[in-house]
């Protein structure tokens, strides 16, 4: 029986880190490091423990056998910092953005129309912040080391589609979803969250009048990179691309419906050929009720759109959960950049790495949840292919390691192992 994975915060501090190899704390030491751990040899995969047992392909592998030499990439909010997002963490991993922060838990937002209607309202002034962001020098380099043959794919923890939009050739698996489309509940179609912006701002001209007011009178609140700043100007931006502002009248709000479920439900038994809308339990007819511009009724018990993000409180698709372990199994070594791991769904996946005897690289500011796990039984001479632990910002690492990788002439061809992790995951590339 598989766990649902669920996605919960995390508020524990961790330990500031080690560096490993101690030669690697400044940055000519941390990219020779890298250089390392992306060229050495693959080492032999581990038998399996309990914990990894019957979970993948790559526990078909004999114990033994070579395991493969790419790396995967594990990434986080961190990543993102460079191209003005907030992250969740400070340096020291507490809440840093906004200490009154809640986010808001997939219950809540499933069966509550207010906190649908303040969630959306939020997310609707947060949109041009994330609009006008665009990835940055760390999700290029992370394109150039695919094309040098290092990378067979990366996993990211962060909605924001940066990752898929600075290296479309190179898999990226988004663990938690995306912020680019809405999701109904009812049917799991999705709606391209352009399109949706639009429809909120057509339901909610005087929001619309805010939004713009703000983006005239305060021009740079939404993106200013400073969150202090920020909160001068009266908005507050979460890391989930939503924005608070206080006092603001929430219960006015309106959101769309699903025009799919919404189609059905007005067309029940008028012989369209779609059968009867059903609630996702298979059982229980649905209905959308709309008022008379279209907004969500909650009157009726169908078509709620949601987010394509995991929302905290929310279980991982299993296809996902899978997906993820299946890139892990498709590489030999993880590399981990700008994330504390506070998320069990990510943690888990560098827990099995250790476990098949992946070499794992982690580089992040500040410490990563139960990190000298990752690490023992390092050889204290190593200089990096065994694992690495660096602190560095990555939009400064990784350009560096990749001018100093092309400047050298260093890489290799993709070989026939490196491609299979691509096909395993192509599927979740959206
Ligand atoms: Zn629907």
């Amino acid at each position: 029986m598989k766990k649902p994975l669920m996605r919960i915060p995390y508020t524990e501090l961790f330990p500031p880190p080690s560096i490993i190899p101690p030669t690697a704390r400044s940055l000519p030491g941390a990219v020779a490091a890298l250089q390392e751990f992306l060229h050495a040899p693959p080492l032999p995969l581990q038998p399996p423990s309990s914990q990894t047992l019957n979970s993948g392909p790559g526990s078909s592998q004999p114990p033994g056998s070579p395991l493969p030499r790419s790396t995967v990439v594990l990434t986080g909010a961190g990543l993102s910092v460079a191209s003005g997002l907030p992250d969740y963490r400070g340096l020291n991993g507490t809440y840093r953005v906004n200490k009154t922060y809640r986010p808001i838990y997939y219950p809540e937002f499933v069966s509550n129309h207010p906190a649908r209607q303040r969630y959306w309202a939020r997310s609707f002034l947060g949109w041009s912040t994330l609009q006008n962001a665009h990835p940055n020098a760390a999700h290029y380099a992370l394109r150039d080391l695919a094309g040098m043959g290092f990378l067979s794919g990366v996993i990211t923890q962060n909605v924001d589609s940066f990752h898929p939009r600075a290296h479309p050739g190179l898999p990226t698996l988004e663990l938690h979803g995306y912020l680019r489309a809405a999701v109904c509940v009812t049917c799991g179609g999705e709606v391209e969250r352009e399109g949706f912006q639009k429809e909120l701002a057509r339901l909610n001209p005087r929001w619309e009048g805010f939004l713009r007011g703000v983006l005239v009178e305060a021009p740079g609140a939404l993106e200013t990179e400073d969150p202090r700043e920020r909160e001068r100007r009266g908005v507050r931006m979460n890391p989930d691309g939503d924005v608070e502002v206080p006092g603001a009248p929430y219960t006015t709000f309106r959101y769309p419906a699903c025009p799919a479920c919404l189609a059905r439900s007005s067309s029940a038994g008028k012989g369209t050929g779609t059968g009867p809308l059903v609630l996702a339990d298979g059982v229980t007819p649905g209905r959308v009720e709309v008022d008379d511009d279209g907004a969500w009724h909650p009157a009726g018990n169908a078509g709620v759109l949601k987010p394509a993000v995991v929302m905290f409180g929310e279980s991982i698709a299993d296809r996902v959960k899978t997906a993820a372990e299946e890139a892990i199994d498709g590489a030999g070594k993880l590399l981990v950049l700008a994330t504390s791991m506070a998320t069990y769904s990510a943690w888990r996946l560098v827990k099995r790495a250790k476990d098949r005897g992946m070499p794992i690289g982690v580089v992040n500011i500040g410490g990563v949840r139960g990190e000298d796990m990752f690490f023992s039984g390092l050889d204290p001479g190593q200089a990096g292919g065994q694992g690495v632990r660096l602190e560095m910002a990555t939009d400064e690492l990784l350009p560096a390691l990749v001018r100093e990788m092309q400047q050298s002439g260093q890489g290799w061809s993709p070989s026939a192992e490196s491609s299979r992790g691509e096909n395993v995951f192509k599927d979740m590339l959206s």
